[in-house]
């Protein structure tokens, strides 16, 4: 029979590596919920629309990465990509617009069609933010301060670095548009075949491209900041100098422009050198256009979204977890008092291990493979007066104790 394995980039999620992806789900939570973001779930699969007029129809994720199907009904579904687009789309759906500004927070598997490798999966989670209905430099500075209070959370601030870059309103993006395509349509031959391809659909892209060929043709390319019209170079400076007001230090990246269409002023990354290739941990940007793209009017917006499974790679510590009690009933008569101390433990608060079966010492063996701090001894002498052994495991002392004051003795 053929091994029994699920799919070629997903995985099965246990143990340390599932716990350490919990911690950094919940650190997000904490951190988001103090500057007023709430959560909200959409749904896995949407209309296929709703990611590929949106993300922009020459977008990695759009031209290779989606998995898109047909259901039974002939309708044309996607799971999610990322999860800008189905927020968004739910602000519109439910009018949300009457109460701004709207901030949400999401956490959840996004599936893409690529190359698994290492930080690079078919299935991954994303934990997300979204802050609608501010135009004002203040969003964009809060929501980077917040991107950097989470990282510093998780003990990971000292191994980021934020990158940082604005591709300004849509006169500015223009204008640099035509100068870089003009730049590289004279450096034509030199560019990557992907990179030809590009030139007429795409060429911000090319500024981030991966190849050693195209590389050396963007060294020399137009610099963004030099079309950015004067309202985007003041939009940007508010932001950078917001940043330096709150002590969070960035590096300004000129080459930083973000896969997707709906991109524009600041775009911003956190990276780190540790996962090689897969360095970025989180990204986001402000994207003004979106809303009224998908119907809801002139809604601005701003957000980021991180990848969970690489941040938690970083993680060294496993997250601490409770250490249980382990009850253990010598003899058959034992049995229902066990039971019911177990019980009587757990609705105090203690995390309890039963000890199902074996002699004293296979059960003894059992609680200390558990990690059990204490080990709760019910032999039938003792329980005849009414008490038990309590024994600490890490020292092995062990004392008699009524029953009656056992909570009172763990606590
Ligand atoms: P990359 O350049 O690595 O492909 P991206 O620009 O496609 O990243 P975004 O769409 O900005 O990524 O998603 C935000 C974050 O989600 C990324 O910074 C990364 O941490 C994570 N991420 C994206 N794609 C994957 C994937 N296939 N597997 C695991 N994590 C991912
Ligand atoms: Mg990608």
């Amino acid at each position: 029979m053929e091994k029994v394995q699920c799919v070629r980039g997903t995985y099965d999620l246990y143990g340390d590596a599932k716990r350490k992806m919990n911690k950094v789900v919940a650190t997000g939570a904490t951190v988001v919920e103090k500057y007023g973001f709430e959560e909200i779930e959409t749904p896995i699969f949407e209309f296929t629309e709703v990611f590929a007029r949106n993300l922009g129809d020459t977008s990695d994720i759009v031209t290779k990465e989606m998995y898109c199907f047909e259901d039974k009904g002939g309708e044309s579904l996607t799971l999610r990509p990322e999860g800008t687009a189905g927020v968004v789309r739910a602000f519109v759906s439910n009018g949300m617009q009457q109460n701004l500004p709207v901030k949400f927070f999401y956490h959840g598997p996004m599936f893409r069609y690529e190359r698994p490798q290492k930080g690079r999966q078919r299935q991954f989670t994303q934990f997300g933010v979204e802050l609608l209905g501010v135009e004002t430099p203040q969003a964009d500075i809060e929501v980077i301060a917040m991107a950097y209070e989470f990282l510093e959370k998780l003990g990971l601030s000292g191994q980021v670095t934020v990158e940082i870059n604005s591709l300004g309103d849509a006169e500015s993006r223009d204008a640099y548009r035509q100068k870089l395509v003009a730049y590289l349509q004279e450096h034509f031959d030199e560019l990557s075949e992907d990179s030809k391809n590009r030139l007429e659909r795409n060429p911000l892209r090319i500024l981030d491209s991966k190849e050693e060929c195209d590389k050396a043709v963007v060294e020399n390319a137009p610099r963004y900041a030099d079309s950015l019209n004067e309202a985007s170079k003041q939009f940007f400076g508010d932001v950078l100098h917001g940043l330096d007001l709150l002590g969070i230090k960035y590096r300004v990246n000129d080459r930083l422009v973000r896969g997707l269409d709906y991109y524009s002023h600041t775009v911003f990354e956190l990276t780190t050198d540790k996962l090689g290739a897969q360095g970025t941990v989180l990204a986001g940007g402000r994207y003004n256009g979106l809303v009224a793209q998908m119907g809801g009017g002139d809604v601005a917006g701003i957000g980021w979204a991180c990848g969970v499974e690489r941040l938690s790679m970083l993680l060294d510590e496993t997250p601490y977890k409770q250490r249980p009690i382990a009850v253990i009933p010598v003899g058959e008569d034992a049995q229902n008092a066990a039971l019911k101390i177990a019980h009587q433990l757990r609705l105090n608060g203690f995390c309890v291990e039963q000890s199902y079966s074996g002699n004293m010492k296979k059960r003894l063996m059992k609680a200390n493979k558990v990690n059990a701090a204490y080990a709760v001894i019910l032999g039938s002498d003792e329980l005849a007066n009414g008490s038990a052994t309590l024994k600490n495991l890490d020292t092995g002392e062990q004392k008699n104790v009524a029953l009656d004051k056992l909570t009172e003795e763990l606590k």
